[in-house]
């Protein structure tokens, strides 16, 4: 039988609150109840936003609830020429173009057109620099600071109808509906879709156990998988934890950081055998399966 490994991969890009905890307790008991593998990521990947102190805070926090993972901790920051290799591999087959537009021309053009069809994230990328002739292509990819995005259409055509399985359930992947997204930014030579498909595949993780808001992310997954010839992980996507206006827990609104929690004399045990049991702490509650 095939090891189980699951992993817990936070961004540290602020404190981690109850729904951060709920997801890592959730891959730490599928890993461990399997006899499995729990690991740990940072996805330090965003250059703007990642802070060393909300990783120190990641592992003290993981510490205090005694959610203990196995071997080191993998950083992406440390991995980018892993993510431009899987990149490369992409340009080679001719399904992924430089893209020059900035957030508000792209919003601007957008504005500008009677209907601007819609994915999981708002409105979809409208293809501007895929229809570039190739000769300016080349030219300004040059010069000015681009992003790489996935030709979805072309790369789904070639990869044909794939499936992954949502716990029992097999899906039929439709990474159409993102659009072209972006695999590499202007100010990351990566993005999520990309560091996280190859971090899961050489980390060789078997379970992805992670929260429903990353559902549709995992059809693009599944087509990057299938272009760069990497296994296909079980994924286990679990309700979200929402406040009291039925709002997805998160500091911006609220949500009490497991370190104030801590600091005003939290026991860690008592919050892991609530959120095992579903008893949740007041106020909070799990969103409709
Ligand atoms: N880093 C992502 C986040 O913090 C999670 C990635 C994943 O579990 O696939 O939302």
């Amino acid at each position: 039988m095939t090891e189980i490994i699951s992993r817990f991969a936070p961004s540290p890009t602020g404190r981690l609150h109850l729904g951060h905890a709920y997801s890592a307790l959730l891959a730490h008991d599928y890993a461990r109840e399997r006899g499995g593998t729990f690991l740990l990521r940072i996805e330090d990947i965003d250059p703007g936003r990642a802070r060393p102190e909300h990783v120190e805070g990641i592992f003290e926090d993981l510490r205090w609830l005694g959610l203990a993972w196995d071997g080191e901790v993998l950083f992406q920051s440390r991995r980018l020429h892993l993510y431009a290799e899987a990149l490369d591999r992409l340009k080679a087959q001719g399904l992924v173009y430089p893209c020059f537009c900035t957030r508000s021309a792209i919003a601007a053009e957008i504005a500008a057109s009677a209907s601007a069809p819609h994915g999981p994230d708002g409105p979809l990328y409208p293809g501007t620099c895929r229809r570039l002739p190739e000769a300016e292509r080349t030219r300004r990819a040059a010069s000015e600071p681009h992003a790489w995005r996935l030709d979805v259409a072309k790369a789904s055509a070639l990869a044909g109808p794939l499936y992954w399985h949502d716990g029992d359930t097999e899906v039929l992947a439709e990474p159409q509906a993102a659009g072209d997204v972006i695999l590499a930014r202007k100010d990351a030579p990566t993005s999520y879709h990309l560091a996280v498909t190859v971090d899961d595949a050489a980390q060789r993780v078997t379970d992805v156990v992670r929260g429903r808001d990353l559902y549709p992310a995992t059809d693009i997954h599944r087509l990057l998988q299938s272009l760069l010839a990497f296994p296909t992980p079980h994924y286990h996507h679990h309700p979200l934890l929402l406040d009291a206006e039925g709002r997805r827990l998160a500091k911006r609104t609220g949500a009490p950081a497991l370190a104030e929690l801590r600091a005003g004399g939290a026991d860690p045990g008592e919050i892991v055998s609530a959120l095992r049991s579903g008893r949740l702490p007041e106020g909070c509650r799990r969103e409709e399966a």
